[in-house]
């Protein structure tokens, strides 16, 4: 049921529109069946509200019925889906404004001061690993935008779950993990701007680590959080 009007600039871009995934049989097919459809929903080809029929996956991904219906319960427990009894499945609806907005006072309320205690505490393997879940790797091309946007969702997610693990609350990780922040936040618009200049700001963050700087860390993760909340403000327009 869809509850609000077509968001504007949530058209994909015209390739990224057209030609269905091919999955390949094999090991981890689960997996890529689950990946192909968490994408469609990222990159709104699954539109918020739109039905989607086991079947029509099935068919779609030339796959049998058990890995669609094993990776629509994930995605229902990640809250991308919703079951309705003698329904069926389809896309969970876009966050509300109000939700929105308490999202975005709570991340600011939190992971501002987790990368400072991150930055504090920071040293050469963590900030290792904290690169390499900042999602540099999506900036590189090759993967088709819908694939590359879903993979941006996840990394960021990643990422800014590291730093609060990192700092070390484990209670604020879990607050925040609960949520699935990420995959609702970037489900709200389909742009690649939205990932190019996340990246710029990852960056910046990373940078603020790499100077083992608590103050700049928490500045730029301000920034980011800040800039993210704007960058998809449109969405609600
Ligand atoms: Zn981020």
């Amino acid at each position: 049921m869809r509850s609000r009007k077509p968001l504007v600039a949530s058209r994909p871009t015209a390739d990224a529109a057209e030609s269905a995934p091919v999955i390949q049989r094999g090991t981890g097919l689960g997996e890529e069946v689950y990946q192909a459809i968490f994408a469609q929903l990222m990159a709104l080809k699954a539109p918020p509200g739109a039905r989607i029929t086991v079947d029509g996956l099935a068919r779609e991904f030339n796959v049998s019925q058990t890995p669609v219906r094993e990776a629509l319960s994930r995605l229902e427990s990640e809250g991308l889906v919703i079951k309705t009894h003698l329904v069926g499945y389809s896309a969970a609806p876009q966050i509300s404004p109000q939700r929105f907005t308490e999202l975005y006072e709570l991340r600011l309320l939190l992971e501002p001061d987790a990368a400072a205690k991150a930055a504090a505490t920071m040293t050469d393997t963590v900030l290792q690993e904290l690169t390499e879940a900042a999602g540099m790797m999506s900036r590189a091309g090759g993967a088709d935008e819908r694939a590359r946007y879903s993979q941006f969702a996840r990394e960021d997610a990643a990422f800014h779950d590291k730093v609060v693990a990192v700092a070390g609350n484990e209670m604020i990780r879990e607050t925040l993990a609960h949520q699935h922040t990420h995959f609702h936040i970037f489900r709200l618009m389909y742009h690649s701007r939205v990932t190019e200049e996340a990246l710029d700001e990852h960056e910046a963050i990373l940078a603020a680590f790499t100077s083992g700087d608590a103050d700049a860390a928490a500045k730029a993760m301000r920034v980011h959080i800040e800039n993210s909340r704007d960058r998809l403000l449109p969405a609600f327009e």
